[in-house]
C-alpha cells in the first residue's frame, strides 16, 4: 500500500521553519525531548496496564535503547512503551495541542527564535528531533496492537509527512533520526555517552545504550547494551542525596524548559498524610500564565506510578506558574479528575503544598526574589483575594513602589511598617492608572508633609486586591483619596516643619467656600478647605470613601455595567495662588468660570480624563485670555 502524503499543521510547519533557520547554542536538548518522551510513553503504559494488564505481558520489562550507527549516519531512539497506531502518529506527531501556541509563535521572531530560552519554553518537544537531523523516521505499535498494524512515519522537516501501515515484532517506538551531515558528532560514543547520561539520570526506566568494545587481538570488536542511569525515580531519594545539577535536569525534563529553575522545594512527609512532593518555580513566566484555557498543575504519582499531567486539584489557581509533581500512596490508583475533586486527601494535599511553595518563596534570597517578584508578582496578587487563609503569608510576599522609595518596587510591608512615624496608625496606599499618575498624584501632597509614606499602585489588579485587604499587623489599609485620612496624631520631623499657623481667618476660610460651593451649585456634592494639599489647588474626594476609581468604572463599564453618575466633594487648598487669584475676581460670571476651571482640574487629575474636554477649554482660554 502506498504511503499517504499529509501537511503538517500550520503551526507545526511555521515551528519547523523556526527551528530550520535557528542557531542553537544547545542543540543537544533534542536528546532530552525524545528520551522524556519515551519515558513518558513507558508511564502511560504502566498506568492503562493497570487495568488491562494483558498488554505487558508479552514484553513486561521496561527499556529505553539508543544506538548510533555510525556508518548509517542514523540516531535511534527505542522504547517498548504505549506506542502509536496509525491515526495517534498522523495526529501527534503532526499537530501541536497547546491552545495558544499560535500566538505565541506569530510574536516570535526570527531573531528571537535564534535565542534557545525563548523557543525553549515553549516546549518544542518531538520536532526538536529537525534541529539535528534531515530526515525522522518513526516505526511504532501500539500496545495492543497486531503486528501488521504499526506505523511508519516520516518527514524531512518541510511541510508535509508520509505515513503507512507496517510491520514491527513488537509494541513500542523507534524514533530514527537521519543526522544532518555537519551533525555526526553526536553519533560519536563519548559525546553520545556524556549527554545521554545527563538526560537520562533522573529518568526511572533504565535507559541502555549500544555500546562497542574495542576489538581484541585479530577478533572482530563486539557490542553490547550498556545501562548508564541508575533508574530510580529522583523524587524518591533522600534530598540530601541529590544534587543541584540532578534537580536542575529534572525540572527540565519534567518542563521541557531549557532554562534552569529559580528554586524548587523537595519534601516526603511521612504520617496522617502520606506524600513526596517535588516543586519548582521556573525563572521565568510562562507566555501562557494568563490563558485561561491552558490547563495547569502538578504531575500526580501514586505508588511511583504516573496517574496525570496537570492535575489542578493540588494547588491554587494563584500559584498555576508552579511546576513538579506530588506522589501520594493515600490516592487510590484509579483516580480521575472527577474524582480528584470531590476528594478529602486533594485538599488536604493541596493545602499542605500551597504551604511549602509560599514557603519556599518566603525563603528566597534577595536577588531571587526580585526575579520572582518581577515575573510572578502579579499572579501572587491574585492571591490575596483567591486565598484569605493563607492570606499573611501571601501578604508577605508583596512588594511595592513608594513615596520614599525611588524606582524598583521593592517595599514590603514590613518595611512599611518598620519607618512609620510616630503616631501613624494607618498603610496608606494611591492606586492611579499609571506610575506617573501616581507620583504626581496631589493626593500625596499633604501625605508627603507630613512624613508618611504612601504605597503606590497602578496595575489593573491593584484596585481588586486593595479592595479585598482590610488591615495588615493590626493596621488599616487607607487610600490616600479617602475623605478623612486620621492624620492628627503623626509625629514626624517633616509634621513639625509643616506646623504653622494659617493664612486666612476662620470667616475669609467660610466666605471662600460659601462663593465656591454658590458657583458649582449641584456639580459638586460639598466644598472644604484641604488639609491634604500643598502645591495643587484643589482635589475631589468621594461622597463616600468607597467611590470607585477610575479603574474600576472602566472595568464595569468594560462589562456593559451602568454606572450611577458620581459626584464629588471639592477640597480647596485656600493657599495655593490659583484660588487666590479665583478668590479676587469680583465679577460673579468671571468667578463661576474660575470654579469651574478649578473643579475640572481636580477632576482631570483624579480620573485621568474630564466629561467636557472642550468645554473646559473654552473656559480655560477666556480666563487666559483676560
Ligand atoms: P509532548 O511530549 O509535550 O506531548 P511532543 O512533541 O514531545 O509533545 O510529543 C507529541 C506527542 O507524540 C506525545 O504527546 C505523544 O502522544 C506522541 N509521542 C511522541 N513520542 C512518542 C513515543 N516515543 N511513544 C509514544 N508516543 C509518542
Ligand atoms: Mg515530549
Amino acid at each position: 500500500m502506498a504511503a499517504e502524503v499529509h501537511a503538517f499543521q500550520t503551526k507545526v510547519s511555521k515551528l519547523l521553519k523556526l527551528l530550520a533557520n535557528s542557531l542553537y547554542s544547545n542543540k543537544e536538548v533534542f536528546l532530552r525531548e525524545l528520551v522524556s518522551n519515551a519515558s513518558d510513553a513507558i508511564d502511560k503504559l504502566r498506568f492503562a496496564a493497570i487495568s488491562r494488564p494483558e498488554l505487558v505481558k508479552d514484553d513486561p520489562v521496561f527499556s529505553i535503547r539508543i544506538r548510533a550507527d555510525r556508518e548509517a549516519g542514523t540516531l535511534t531512539i527505542s522504547d517498548n512503551g504505549i506506542g502509536m497506531t496509525q491515526a495517534e502518529a498522523n495526529q501527534h506527531l503532526g499537530t501541536i495541542a497547546q491552545s495558544g501556541t499560535e500566538d505565541f509563535l506569530e510574536h516570535l521572531s526570527a531573531e528571537q527564535a535564534k535565542d534557545a530560552q525563548q523557543i525553549g519554553q515553549f516546549g518544542v518537544g518531538f520536532y526538536s528531533a529537525f534541529i539535528v537531523a534531515d530526515r525522522v523516521t518513526v516505526v511504532s505499535r501500539a500496545a495492543g496492537a497486531a503486528e501488521n498494524e504499526a506505523v511508519k512515519w516520516e518527514s524531512d522537516g518541510s511541510g508535509t509527512f508520509t505515513s503507512e501501515l507496517t510491520t514491527r515484532t513488537c509494541r513500542g517506538t523507534d524514533v530514527i533520526l537521519h543526522m544532518k551531515k555537519d551533525e555526526a558528532d553526536f553519533l560519536d560514543p563519548w559525546t553520545l555517552r556524556g549527554t545521554i547520561t545527563k538526560y537520562s539520570d533522573h529518568i526511572s526506566t533504565p535507559v541502555y545504550l549500544w555500546e562497542t568494545k574495542p576489538a581484541e587481538e585479530g577478533k572482530e570488536p563486539t557490542h553490547e547494551w550498556v545501562q548508564v542511569n541508575d533508574a530510580k525515580a529522583l523524587w524518591t531519594l533522600p534530598p540530601k542525596d541529590v544534587t543541584e545539577e540532578q534537580y536542575k535536569e529534572f525540572y527540565k525534563h519534567l518542563t521541557h524548559d531549557w532554562e534552569d529553575p529559580l528554586c524548587w522545594a523537595h519534601n516526603r512527609v511521612e504520617g496522617d498524610l502520606e506524600y513526596t512532593s517535588l516543586l519548582y518555580c521556573p525563572s521565568q513566566a510562562p507566555y501562557d500564565l494568563y490563558n485561561r484555557d491552558v490547563q495547569k498543575g502538578l504531575k500526580l504519582f501514586v505508588e511511583r506510578v504516573f496517574i496525570m499531567d496537570r492535575a489542578e486539584a493540588f494547588l491554587p489557581n494563584y500559584l498555576r506558574f508552579i511546576k513538579g509533581l506530588v506522589d501520594t500512596n493515600d490516592l487510590p490508583l484509579n483516580v480521575s479528575r472527577e474524582l480528584l475533586q470531590e476528594s478529602r486527601v486533594a485538599s488536604k494535599l493541596k493545602k499542605a503544598l500551597t504551604k511549602r511553595a509560599l514557603d519556599m518563596f518566603a525563603k528566597l534570597d534577595a536577588e531571587k526574589f526580585k526575579v520572582f517578584w518581577t515575573q510572578f508578582g502579579r499572579v501572587i496578587k491574585e492571591g490575596v483575594v483567591e486565598d484569605p487563609d493563607n492570606r499573611d503569608a501571601v501578604l508577605k510576599l508583596l512588594r511595592f513602589a513608594s513615596t520614599k522609595s525611588e524606582g524598583a518596587v521593592t517595599v514590603s510591608l514590613s518595611d512599611y511598617l518598620a519607618r512609620m512615624p510616630e503616631g501613624q496608625k494607618n498603610i496608606y496606599y494611591l492606586i492611579a492608572n499609571s506610575r506617573e499618575a501616581a507620583e504626581g498624584s496631589p493626593y500625596l501632597e499633604g501625605l508627603k508633609k507630613k512624613g508618611v509614606e504612601v504605597l503606590l499602585l497602578w496595575e489593573r489588579i491593584d484596585e481588586w486586591m486593595m479592595g479585598a485587604l482590610t488591615e495588615f499587623d493590626g493596621h488599616k489599609f487607607v487610600s490616600a483619596t479617602a475623605g478623612d485620612l486620621e492624620l492628627d496624631g503623626v509625629k514626624s520631623p517633616e509634621s513639625e516643619a509643616a506646623e504653622k499657623p494659617s493664612e486666612t481667618s476662620k470667616e475669609d476660610d467660610d466666605r471662600a467656600v460659601a462663593r465656591f460651593k454658590a458657583a458649582l451649585g449641584d456639580q459638586v456634592v460639598d466644598v472644604k478647605v484641604s488639609k491634604r494639599l500643598v502645591d495643587s489647588a484643589a482635589c475631589v474626594v468621594g461622597a463616600h470613601d468607597q467611590m470607585l476609581t477610575e479603574q474600576m468604572r472602566r472595568m464595569l463599564e468594560a462589562a456593559g455595567q451602568k454606572l450611577p453618575e458620581e459626584k464629588y466633594t471639592l477640597e480647596l487648598n485656600l493657599e495655593s495662588p490659583l484660588v487666590k487669584k479665583a478668590l479676587a475676581e469680583a465679577n460673579p460670571e468671571k468667578f463661576n468660570e474660575w470654579a469651574g476651571v478649578i473643579l475640572d482640574q481636580a477632576l482631570l487629575s483624579e480620573q485621568g480624563s474630564i466629561k467636557d474636554p472642550a468645554g473646559f477649554l473654552k473656559r480655560l482660554n477666556a480666563l487666559l485670555l483676560g
